[in-house]
């Protein structure tokens, strides 16, 4: 590792040595490098710094990327948006796919993800697909800009759902931070397209007691299936507010629930209390109540059964995607990264197809572990 480097990205944390050696110690920073660069991740808010937040140096540059804060969730729309919000509010959509954010530095774009770190994967595929445009929108801005958007689509190792308009891999800015501070939604959407680059969709910005117009926009986005939305306030005077629709709520339980020892556990609760409140919300009568009943009790059921006897025929359990790689350079980088992360990925099939590598990984749970102990034992870990 190269002192001097470490040393500049310290300094941008304001952090001594010695007190470096403490974060380290207490797991609340880590100590990274990608190609050229030396970099400091916030691995959890500390010091007021947030989760995230990404302090890098290169050769000749160095610079701080702030960490992207956590959205409150709403319940009960009727009740938190006339409390919450001003006069209107931006309707955005959330999209279901990775936090991205994009900084420059020293003439070269990165792509970070929210937990902070860079992912050559990402940088690569951001790069070849729009290098050029996205370069041109944060010189535009000045070199201390951030880029936020979520990658969607199938190919990536993270959050995989397919979208028409993004099938494999696709970009889509929902914030931009320059030295100013967030700037405000409003004028973000025009300025994003302007320069011809893909932005969330916007369902429309409505009075914040247009409880009715919420509604059928969650409506038409529960029928496509897509997550949900984020509700901004136009000049971003007060922070925004995510809420997603009900098929969302059941179909993360039922994905969770096929790793229930991993996701499954930390998904329940809170999935559950999201359904319950909607059904109070939307006011449910009796079919619609024993029709969500029937699909949140086969969104926790069927995958765990169907996990376990998976297992019990001797089957692993792993989750499953194909990544698609300019080089076999990139695609060692992308293997060493997960490695330095502590995340084990089995390289299966590899197919050349034009100018490109295509390979599929397969990502094994421990929820096979815990399910194949119990299978041994008969016993419950928990209680
Ligand atoms: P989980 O960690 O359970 O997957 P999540 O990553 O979706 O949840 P949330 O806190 O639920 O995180 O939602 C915030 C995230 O939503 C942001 O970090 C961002 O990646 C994503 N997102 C998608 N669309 C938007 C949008 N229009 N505005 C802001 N964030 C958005
Ligand atoms: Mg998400």
């Amino acid at each position: 590792m190269h002192t001097d480097t470490v040393k500049k990205a310290l300094e941008l944390l304001g952090v001594s040595a010695e007190e470096a050696e403490e974060l380290k110690k207490r797991r609340l920073i880590r100590i990274m490098e990608y190609r050229d660069l030396t970099y400091i991740v916030v691995t959890r808010d500390a010091r007021g710094l947030t989760q995230g937040t990404i302090a890098v140096a290169g050769r000749t540059e160095a610079r701080l990327v702030p960490g992207y804060p956590p959205i409150t969730r709403v319940l009960l729309p009727s009740i938190a948006l006339p409390k919450h919000f001003i006069d209107r509010v931006v309707v955005e959509e959330k999209m279901n796919g990775y936090n991205v954010r994009v900084f420059e530095l020293e003439g070269k774009l990165y792509a970070a993800t929210r937990g902070g770190y860079i992912c050559p994967y990402t940088t690569h595929r951001i790069r070849r697909m729009q290098g050029e445009k996205l370069r041109k929108l944060i010189e535009s801005l000045g070199p201390e800009t951030t880029l936020f958007g979520e990658v969607v689509g199938l190919e990536n190792p993270y959050t995989r759902y397919y979208y028409p308009e993004a099938p494999s891999f696709g970009y889509f800015i929902f914030d931009i931070h320059t030295e100013e501070g967030f700037m405000p939604p409003q004028k973000r959407i025009e300025f994003v397209e302007n320069h011809g680059i893909p932005h969330v969709p916007v369902h429309g910005i409505i009075d914040k007691n247009d409880a009715k117009s919420l509604r059928r926009i969650m409506e038409k986005l529960e029928k496509q299936g897509r997550e949900g939305v984020v509700l901004k306030d136009p000049q971003g005077r007060v922070p925004p507010l995510k809420y997603t629709t009900s098929r969302t709520n059941t179909s993360d339980l039922e994905l969770g629930m096929k790793f229930f020892f991993e996701e499954g556990r930390s998904f329940l609760f809170s999935r559950i209390l999201r359904q319950v409140f909607m059904a109070y919300e939307e006011d449910w009568n009796k079919q619609r109540l024993e029709e969500e009943a029937k699909r949140l009790g086969r969104a926790i059921l069927l995958p765990a059964v169907q996990a376990i006897r998976d297992v019990a025929e001797g089957k692993g359990l792993y989750e499953e995607y194909t990544l698609r790689f300019g080089d076999e350079k990139e695609m060692i980088e992308f293997e060493e990264h997960m490695a330095s992360l502590g995340v084990v990925v089995a390289r299966g099939e590899v197919r050349r197809q034009d100018n490109e590598i295509l390979v599929t990984y397969k990502k094994f749970k421990d929820t096979a572990t815990s399910i194949a102990s119990i299978l041994r034992t008969g016993l419950s870990p928990l209680d």
